[in-house]
């Protein structure tokens, strides 16, 4: 479905500088009718500000990455309410349970199975089968996530590259007319990113020590040995790639391939036939899922444009190609 509302291919820009206004009821529920909207908002959190969108919706999540100006796809951070919101999202065993009910709401991030029918867009998880979800403690973040009733995607609220906003002044500093707006709630708590646990291994290090998550030793490094050591961020968030050959810059193809098209290249699946890369960033990852599942060999894709969030784009498609 082509949404006329969608923001040109240099990603979403307004005209103005941000709309401010402090936390109260208002400002949230104005905040909840952007996200139901289909927009983004920067929301404080007791680690930093978020840059939060309806989580379900694969154009609002498109409109994230376009914010932040991103040169590549990084799965996101779903912000739930309570264990119940997350378990309707993910599957959850027993270790984590026990994780989620000492530290939730808390600046804790679990990386759990995604419930095959979870309302999340792919772009959300970069294609994986895995959904990072957490239940933030900040007043302001609860408020939104009740107002707007639905999971919210919520990545720090800076460009690319900068430095993560613990106030709303950073976040204007540096999104500038990117975010429509801004709900100010003063300075964050941690004023770091959340602890990042998967299984037992601490895939990225933050406000909750791993001696605090696992007083017993038994955090895990990737190849399973006991230790205490955090493994560097990034490490071992591994990527979606389909399991099929992909060719790019395609412009016919053959037989035996599926033709993933944008713009006048309309291809098997068209990412966008208008050419609108933000909206081609959120079909992304459901087209080479169909693709990859689909009955033909091997995956075609049309040259798409590198400008503004086309760059995110064609390095995901590069490391596909490639690997
Ligand atoms: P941020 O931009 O601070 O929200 O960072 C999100 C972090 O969570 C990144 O380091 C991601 O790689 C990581 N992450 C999110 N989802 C997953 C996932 N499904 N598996 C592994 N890591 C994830
Ligand atoms: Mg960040």
């Amino acid at each position: 479905m082509v949404d006329p509302a969608l923001p040109a291919s240099t990603g979403p820009s307004c005209p103005e500088a941000p709309i401010v206004r402090a936390f109260d009821a208002d400002a949230v529920a104005e905040a909840a009718a952007l996200i139901r909207g289909g927009d983004i908002v920067a929301v404080p959190t007791e680690t930093v500000y978020g840059l939060a969108a309806d989580a379900g919706n694969a154009d609002a999540v498109a409109r994230i990455y376009a914010a932040k100006g991103r040169p590549s796809f990084n799965p996101l951070i779903v912000h739930v309410a309570d264990l119940a919101a997350a378990e309707a999202l993910a599957v959850i065993d027993t270790d984590a349970r026990d994780l989620a009910e000492r530290f939730w709401p808390g600046p804790l991030t679990l990386v759990l199975p995604l419930r095959p029918d979870a309302p999340i867009a792919r772009l959300a998880t970069a294609g994986l089968d895995t959904v990072a979800i957490r239940v933030p403690a900040h007043r302001a973040m609860q408020a939104l996530l009740a107002a707007a009733d639905r999971p919210l995607a919520a990545p720090s609220a800076n460009r690319s590259n900068g430095i993560s906003p613990t106030r709303a002044a950073h976040v204007v500093a540096s999104l500038g007319s990117h975010v429509p707006f801004v709900i100010d709630d003063g300075a964050c708590e941690a004023g770091l990113e959340s602890t990042i646990v998967r299984g037992r291994q601490v895939l990225r290090p933050g406000p909750i020590a791993t001696d605090a998550l696992f007083p017993d030793g038994s955090a895990t490094r990737a190849g399973g040995e006991a230790t205490a050591q955090p493994v560097a961020p990034g490490q071992l968030a591994t990527h979606y790639a389909p399991a099929k050959p992909l060719r790019l810059h395609a412009v016919t193809a053959a037989d035996e391939e599926c033709l993933i098209g944008f713009g006048a290249v309309a291809g098997d699946i068209n990412l966008s036939p208008s050419g609108n890369v933000v909206e081609a960033a959120a079909r992304l990852f459901d087209a080479l899922h169909a693709a990859d599942a689909g009955a033909k060999a091997s995956i075609a894709v049309a040259p798409i444009p590198d400008s503004g969030i086309g760059e995110a784009i064609n390095d995901r498609l590069a490391r596909a190609a490639t690997r």
